[in-house]
């Protein structure tokens, strides 16, 4: 489904990789060793005892899966475990996305309203309804909801299947013909927006927009050396309003209403040792998945409350970035993998110490308030942990079932791309959501009085 990030890859020469082939650069192919990555990857204790992906409901793995694709056997265990549920759901999944790559064609696109365009393609029909609603209605309730799908809207949306409208559940099946852009897909946004404009501002914030009599809008800005007013035809802002910062000033216009939005604490840290089987109830002899995904239990319910959290796992997703080796450790080189882990809560060092295995730091050396550096840890050993970075984002809106989504325009020539995050929440819809208002806005330069009287 992402049609416009596989252009603008193409288009920008980027050279793009399967999400499989991504993993397998990223985490079981050494950096420093060209020569024998093959060999060395081969007798990676990660490539060949680890299962690839497991999901983990605090108590125990649920399912567990060999490799980063469907094989053979990891697909007779899933029809196995799951019956015809998985078929069905990858049949929904496609109707639902068919619907969806309407809203790049004509005669829909560009769409004045996403509301409008949304009921049109019939996808009102599931985002009006939850995902649980949805899977109940059409017979598929069952534990692959609970389990599998449950886990793709907690490691993807840090929601379950009880509040979130059905059409994000099902996104979060859409992983086929998954890819990723090798150094990373910020080049992609990084590219197209040095291809639209020579005057790209980093480190500037617009703190005010105002509609002016003249139909022009003032857009104040700030930078760390400057203060800034400047005049336009057009606004569009593109990003959460309600976390901006930016003041609107434009009587006729109908701003966003304030929505809630997951607040995700994202961890990456750098370790020398593989998670511990223990925390994980595994035996000794056992390895924790490369990527261990996490689901409820079965008398886990957390209803519509968004302030559920994990729940008893403890933690949406851990898995490993990458491996390499530490230039700083002591002798320099030492093999170290990087995780990252998804939480609702921010990771202290107990919660470290327990999933490594190592001893918990004592409860003094750790007293510390919520403005530190996010580098900090205090306990640990640098051998346990070489490196930690914390960021909490507010990282989608909960996607709770609408009938609505908010206007593209919010008044006369002043647009709003975010409402799609509420519809459906991802780089690609945000880059439509762009391109759609872009094409509005040509389209009335084009058909305004002025070009008009020009043209005659
Ligand atoms: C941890 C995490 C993981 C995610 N994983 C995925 C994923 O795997 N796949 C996927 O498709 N999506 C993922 N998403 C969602 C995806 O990042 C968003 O859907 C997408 O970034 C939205 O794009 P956007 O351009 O609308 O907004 P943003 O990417 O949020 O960009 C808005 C920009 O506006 C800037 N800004 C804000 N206020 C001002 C101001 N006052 N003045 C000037 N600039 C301002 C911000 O700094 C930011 O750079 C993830 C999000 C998070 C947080």
């Amino acid at each position: 489904m992402n049609r416009i990030l596989f252009e603008a890859a193409e288009r920008f020469n980027l050279s793009t990789s399967s999400a499989e082939d991504d993993i397998y650069e990223r985490v079981w192919k050494w950096e420093d060793d060209p020569e024998n990555q093959l060999k060395k990857c081969q007798s990676d204790e990660a490539y060949t005892v680890s299962p690839f992906l497991g999901i983990w409901n605090g108590e125990a793995f649920v399912y567990t899966q060999k490799s980063a694709s469907l094989g053979i056997w990891d697909f007779a265990k899933l029809l196995w475990r799951y019956g015809t549920a998985p078929l069905r759901a990858n049949r929904l999944t496609k109707e639902v996305i068919n619907r969806f790559l309407r809203l790049y064609e004509d005669p829909l696109f560009p769409w004045v309203s996403l509301t409008d365009a949304v009921r049109v393609v019939g996808l009102d029909t599931v985002t009006t309804k939850t995902a649980e609603s949805l899977f109940k209605q059409r017979g598929m309730w069952g534990e692959f909801a609970r389990e599998i799908v449950q886990a793709s809207t907690r490691v993807n949306y840090a929601q379950h299947l009880s509040a979130i409208h059905s059409l994000e559940s099902l996104v979060c099946l859409a992983t086929e013909g998954a890819m990723a852009v090798r150094g990373g897909n910020w080049q992609m946004f990084d590219a197209m927006i040095h291809e639209a404009t020579r005057d790209v501002r980093l480190n500037t914030s617009v703190t005010a927009v105002e509609y002016n009599s003249d139909g022009l809008y003032s857009v104040a800005s700030t930078s760390p050396h400057s203060s800034d007013i400047e005049h336009f035809d057009d606004v569009i802002i593109a990003t959460p309003l309600q976390f901006s910062g930016i003041d609107i000033n434009s009587p006729s216009a109908r701003l966003p209403d304030t929505i809630p939005y997951v607040q995700l604490h994202v961890t990456l840290f750098s370790t020398p040792r593989a998670l511990s089987p223990s925390a994980f109830n595994l035996s000794g002899s056992e390895s924790v998945p490369t990527f261990v995904l996490t689901t409820l239990q079965p008398d886990e319910d957390p209803g519509d409350d968004l302030e559920y959290g994990a729940g008893k796992a403890g933690f949406f997703s851990i898995s490993v970035v990458k491996k390499g080796r530490n230039p700083h450790s002591l002798p320099p080189g030492r093999p170290e993998r990087i995780y990252k882990i998804f939480s609702d809560k921010r990771v202290d060092d107990a919660f470290l110490a327990r999933i490594l295995g190592v001893e918990e730091p004592s409860s003094e050396s750790c007293e510390r308030d919520e403005n530190e550096d996010p580098h900090r840890f205090c306990g640990l050993d640098e051998n346990d942990v070489s490196w930690i970075h914390r960021k909490v984002w507010h990282s989608y809106p909960f996607e709770l079932p609408r009938v609505t989504f908010e206007e593209l325009r919010l008044g006369e020539s002043l647009w709003y791309t975010s409402g799609i995050e509420s519809f459906i929440s991802t780089m690609e819809t945000s880059a439509l959501a762009g391109k759609n208002i872009a094409k509005l806005v040509v389209n009335e330069w084009v058909k305004s009085p002025e070009t008009e009287k020009t043209e005659l």
